[in-house]
């Protein structure tokens, strides 16, 4: 991972990197604190030899010079994939944090510093300095006031960062939670099911229980024929109510396309699993549905089951398959019914 560093080792990377732009007039806008940021840590080396060409040659870097900078080394990593996006999401957005915190303690510290600074001139000024001397601390004082203006200005653009930067947090918490939610259920899609999945692999034993469950509606291509796609989606809506409801707080239902949902269900062993499945079935297959507009009564939505325990050194396309192949033999049996994986 690029970003690793602790919170400690970070809030320094920032308090190394606020002088330093300071110092060459760089605007603290995110984009900017995430170059210097990422200079300190040493994440992208080539990034640093270009930022130190362009301070060496214009002693600053513009913002035009940044962004494509920043293009170019940060937001393009050599592996595009899925999972390497993931964790720079992740650590981009831990990096936000650190920032957020270091620049409310850096604001602060170098407030006092120029309170003590102002307080030390002051009491120069009660001292018969002499010809010689009176000069020099009307020259103190003058730079004291030049940098005390200086910083207040910079903590005016420190804030409005920090305010950019929480927006932006925001904004990528809501686009991770997007992206891993589907949008008619609300439930978590088959992106986050694999998010979900690999956590569980990464920080559990090989010998833990994993068991899974696959649900899939039954007829529902003749429901919606029958009934309309409208009072389908109700149906999948209800479903998916059901099985938050159903499951225990640690298992998270997920949609994983269509009329078919899976159920992760981690350190339980298939008996486990199978009440669970079994319990679904029963509550969806006793749910009488009415129709609005007529309030005739419509026969009860049932759904079959496929369930599997991984085996060791199993991996993730293989459990499905075998989850899988137990629902095919639930639609066989005639539908409504929960079958075990071999
Ligand atoms: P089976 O018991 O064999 O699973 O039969 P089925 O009709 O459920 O299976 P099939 O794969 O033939 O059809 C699936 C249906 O699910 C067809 C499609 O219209 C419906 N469906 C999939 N996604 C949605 C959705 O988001 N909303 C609605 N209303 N229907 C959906
Ligand atoms: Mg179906
Ligand atoms: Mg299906």
């Amino acid at each position: 991972m690029r970003f690793s560093e602790n919170s400690d080792q970070a809030a320094s990377f920032v308090r190394q990197a606020i002088p330093k732009m300071v110092k060459h007039n760089i605007v603290p806008n995110p984009l900017n604190f995430t170059l210097w940021y990422s200079y300190y840590s040493n994440a992208f080396p080539t990034l640093n030899a270009e930022l130190d060409h362009a301070i060496s040659r214009y002693g600053t870097c513009s913002q035009q010079v940044s962004e494509s900078l920043f293009l170019q080394h940060i937001s393009q990593l050599d592996d595009s994939s899925e999972q390497e996006l993931q964790k720079f999401q992740k650590a981009f957005s831990q990096t936000m944090n650190t920032l957020s915190t270091s620049l409310d303690e850096t604001a602060k510290q170098t407030n006092d510093h120029s309170s003590a600074l102002k307080v030390n001139i002051d009491t120069l000024g009660n001292y018969d300095l002499g010809e010689q001397l009176a000069p020099v601390l009307d020259d103190l004082n003058a730079n004291a006031n030049a940098i005390c203006d200086a910083n207040d200005q910079f903590q005016g653009q420190l804030s409005m960062a920090k305010a950019e930067i929480d927006a932006l947090k925001e904004e990528l918490q809501k686009s991770r939670l997007e992206a891993n939610t589907d949008q008619l259920t609300g439930l978590y899609n088959r992106r986050a099911f694999e998010a979900i999945y690999t956590e569980f692999k990464d920080t559990e034993s090989e010998e833990e229980d994993l068991a899974l469950i696959i649900m899939d509606i039954d007829k529902f291509k003749l429901f919606n024929d029958t009934h309309g796609h409208l009072l389908g989606d109700k149906i999948l809506k209800f479903v998916a109510e059901l099985l938050k409801n159903e499951c225990p707080d640690s298992i998270m239902p997920v949609r994983f396309g269509g009329e078919e949902f899976a159920i992760l269900c981690p350190n339980l062993s298939l008996d486990k699993a199978h009440t669970i499945a079994e319990n679904i079935r029963k509550v969806l297959a006793s749910k009488c549905f009415k129709l609005n507009k007529t309030g005739e009564k419509i026969p009860p939505v049932t759904a079959s089951f496929g369930v599997a325990a991984q085996q060791v050194g199993e991996d993730l396309s293989n459990f499905i398959e075998r989850a899988d192949q137990a629902l095919y033999k639930a639609k066989d049996g005639g539908r409504n019914m929960v079958m075990l994986a071999a």
